[in-house]
This record gives structure tokens, C-alpha cells and sequence, in this order.
């Protein structure tokens, strides 16, 4: 069995959450299992190419992987959240949701200009939020090439955008 099946295995899809007609996947039952996280935190670190300064992750679920590859890489963690949860002086990016839209931030100090930084979460889906993440990093200097995901949703089309902005996107399990 190849990682990526026994990854697959180890992710649950959860009807009709957060709202009817989504299906949503929930990598909480990958969290619990000892192997299947040492797996998939060793197969994305695998499938980088270094050096990176900073691994940012994005909240919530980015968090849990960000630190896991930081440790592993010998880079420090970059977080970035919703608008409004930093305590110090943010910077922010906008972008589109279904319905409205939605901005994350990061502190406007938390990367020197030119620092490599790696982009974490744990889906793309359509890539709105990792395309932020993008625009919201490189307008505060950081020099971003690659990002990782354990999920790419494809057929949403996240990935391929976010290669379109220049970014190298490595998944487990697509
Ligand atoms: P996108 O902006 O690419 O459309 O959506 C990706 C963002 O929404 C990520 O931050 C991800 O955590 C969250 N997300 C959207 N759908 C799912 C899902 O089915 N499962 C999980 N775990 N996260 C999701």
C-alpha cells in the first residue's frame, strides 16, 4: 500500500458539514493515529526542496503540520490567522468566498524581506485562502516558491492557480 492510500484510509469525509451538500474532510482521525501522522509529516517534508527560513502555517489546521515540518526542516513558524487574532501591528489580504469575503493576517514583523518561506495547510480546495496566504506573504517581503498540503481538492482548481502565481504545490492525497 502506497502512503498516499494508507493516508487516504486514515481520512474521514463527513456529509453535510459545515452546511448541507458539503462533504467535509476531516484529518482529525489521521491526528489520532500515531504512524499515520509521523507518515504524513515525513512525506511532505520528503517532497520540499529547501532551505526555508520559516514555515507559515494557516489557521486552524495548518497549525498542527507547520511546526511538525519547521522541527523537521530547521526553520521557525510564521502563523497566519483570521483577521483580528494577532496581538501586534498586522498586515492583511482579502479574498473571495462563495458568499462575501473573508481576510487573514500576520504580523507586519514576522519575516525579514527575503526570507524563504514554506506555505502549510492541511486543503486546497479552490486556493483562495493559500493564494492569500501568498499575496499576503510576499507583500511582506518573504520570498515564497513552494507550499504543502495534505489534501488537494483538484478538481477546484486551488492547485493549478496557485502554480499559476509561481508556487510549487505538493499534496498526499489528492
Ligand atoms: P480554499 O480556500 O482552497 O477553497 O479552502 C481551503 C481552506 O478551507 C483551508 O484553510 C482548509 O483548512 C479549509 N477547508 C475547506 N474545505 C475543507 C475540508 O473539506 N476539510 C478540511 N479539513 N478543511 C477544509
Amino acid at each position: 500500500m502506497t502512503a498516499s492510500d494508507r493516508l487516504r484510509g486514515l481520512i474521514r469525509t463527513i456529509p453535510d458539514f459545515p452546511k448541507p451538500g458539503i462533504h467535509f474532510r476531516d484529518i482529525t482521525t489521521l491526528l489520532l493515529d500515531a504512524e499515520g501522522l509521523r507518515l504524513a509529516v515525513d512525506t511532505m517534508a520528503g517532497q520540499l526542496t529547501g532551505p526555508f527560513d520559516l514555515v507559515a502555517g494557516i489557521e486552524a489546521r495548518g497549525f498542527v503540520f507547520a511546526p511538525a515540518l519547521a522541527l523537521k526542516l530547521g526553520a521557525g513558524v510564521l502563523l497566519i490567522r483570521k483577521d483580528g487574532k494577532l496581538p501586534g501591528a498586522t498586515i492583511a489580504e482579502d479574498y473571495a468566498l462563495e458568499y462575501g469575503t473573508d481576510r487573514i493576517a500576520m504580523h507586519a514583523d514576522a519575516c525579514a524581506p527575503g526570507a524563504r518561506v514554506l506555505l502549510v495547510d492541511d486543503l486546497i480546495a479552490t486556493g483562495g485562502t493559500a493564494r492569500a496566504a501568498v499575496r499576503l506573504l510576499r507583500k511582506a517581503g518573504a520570498h515564497v516558491t513552494q507550499a504543502a498540503f495534505v489534501i488537494d481538492l483538484p478538481d477546484l482548481g486551488g492547485a493549478a492557480a496557485l502554480r499559476g502565481d509561481g508556487i510549487a504545490v505538493s499534496s498526499l492525497v489528492a
